[in-house]
């Protein structure tokens, strides 16, 4: 009876931890491509670069980017594991 109790609690614990590594992992993603056209802002608008590093935004790291003249796509990636990469 009690092992079951606890066997319950665990599905629970595990349910809760899914749930909250889901959201973590959309809020990132959020975050990231928030991050991402704040960027490309910067790089367009301000830098007028078409390559180079910047400060990251959200880590203040390194981070290199590359706006490709023909299609105006971005390619960005920071120098901290787990931030930022990504690409239009
Ligand atoms: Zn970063």
């Amino acid at each position: 009876m009690a092992k079951k109790k606890v066997s319950r609690t665990t599905k629970r614990i595990r349910e809760e931890q899914s749930k909250e590594e889901s959201l973590y992992d959309k809020l990132q993603s959020e975050l990231h491509f928030m991050a991402f056209c704040a960027i490309k802002a910067i790089v367009v608008e301000e830098l007028r670069q078409t390559a180079g590093t910047m400060p990251c935004i959200l880590c203040g790291k390194d981070l290199s980017f590359f706006l490709a003249i023909s299609n105006n796509h971005l390619h960005v990636q920071c120098t901290r594991e787990g931030c930022i990469k990504a690409m239009e």
